[in-house]
């Protein structure tokens, strides 16, 4: 099987872990593995001295522990949506009765930057959300300019890191990122389950809110301090977690991986240029990329399932499809998928 979806092909080194018996949790060893993946997930994200924490839950679920315990605390949030991933910000602050306002960028269109200053400038939010990567239409947008405003006028900043990790530079500090988030099926390819929050130092000591017991912040940063989870953690998942950060410190550190979905990404953009397969995002990330096709688009899909045992991702738009530059994958790969799509677009 060739996976061009999330988290794409995993190395079989970490699927041995899955089928391996699971070790008891409550232990020492276990509890050195966490704090040793907490150390190399905030150096890959450039935030040494912050606090990380895991929950057994997607993506969606560390989104929705932000909301709950920190954008709570806020008197009004303001959410950038371009598109599925942003708008679920909105949904989040809608759900926990946050005052919000939601600010709609087209589809695979970048922010105008100018007309965002304007906007923070009347709402006077307290805090932002955002994408890095909007995954549902492949654009990125700019965080130092997201930043930089946040910085001027004084408003916390929370990134949604979950594709770009991995795949894009971004660097906490530098960024002055409050809060930023990931998930294990995207850039660290490995199975999905767990989600990752990261938070900066200068929340050491903030009063959270407390909505949700499960995701509750405190509950999870006091048990983190010992490498524990308050309930049971996706054994399994953390042990990949674990193996995946050391092999990418091993190969060369997140410089490198970056380098890899970059060099993928470059080439699978020059097939789609070749083959007239136009791509709207206005600034594409490395992490995906979506593209159009000119006919069959109702074939592409099913035909690449059952005849080549190939997947490839569906967008929310006819005709246009997202392809992963994340994990497994070489340059070969990519010219196979390419010709298949061709062959099955011409038919
Ligand atoms: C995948 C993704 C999510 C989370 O989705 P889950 O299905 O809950 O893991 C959130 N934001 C972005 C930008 C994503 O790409």
């Amino acid at each position: 099987m060739k996976s061009y979806v999330f988290p794409g092909n995993i190395r079989e080194d970490i699927l041995a872990i899955g089928n391996c018996q699971i070790p008891y949790m409550r232990t020492k060893e276990f509890s050195g593995i966490n704090l040793e993946s907490e150390a190399l997930l905030l150096d890959f994200i450039g935030s040494p001295k912050g606090n990380v924490i895991i929950y057994t839950g997607s993506g969606t679920g560390a989104m929705d522990a932000i909301v709950s315990n920190y954008v709570k605390t806020k008197k009004k949030a303001f959410v950038i949506d371009g598109g599925t991933f942003g708008h679920r910000w909105y949904a989040l602050c809608e759900y926990y009765q946050v005052e919000s306002y939601d600010y709609k960028v087209s589809f695979a269109k970048d922010i105008d930057y100018i007309d965002l200053e304007n906007v923070l400038c009347r709402e006077k939010p307290d805090v932002l959300l955002c994408q890095h990567h909007e995954t549902s239409s492949g654009q990125k947008f700019d965080l130092e300019k997201i930043s930089k405003l946040c910085k001027k006028y004084n408003i916390s900043l929370v990134v949604d890191a979950i594709s770009s990790f991995l795949a894009e530079e971004l660097d906490m500090e530098t960024l002055e990122i409050d809060i930023c988030l990931t998930s294990t099926q995207k850039g660290l390819n490995i199975p999905p389950g767990l989600s990752i929050i990261f938070i900066s130092p200068k929340l050491k000591g903030y009063s959270f809110a407390h909505l949700g017991y499960y995701f509750d912040f405190e509950e999870n940063l006091s048990n983190m301090k010992r490498g524990q989870t308050p309930y049971s953690p996706a054994t399994s998942i953390f042990l990949q977690l674990h193996k995946r950060l050391l092999q990418i410190r091993k190969d060369g550190g997140v410089r490198n991986v970056i380098n890899k979905v970059k060099e993928r990404a470059l080439y699978f953009r020059q097939l789609c240029m070749e083959n007239n397969w136009n791509i709207p995002a206005e600034c594409p990330s490395y992490a995906i990329t979506g593209f159009y096709v000119n006919r069959n688009s109702d074939k592409i899909f099913r035909a690449l399932i059952e005849e080549k045992d190939i997947f490839i991702m569906p967008g929310s738009v006819p005709g246009f499809f997202r392809v992963s530059h994340m994990g497994e994958q070489s340059l070969e790969d990519l010219l196979e998928l390419a010709l298949a799509i061709k062959e099955i677009e011409s038919r």
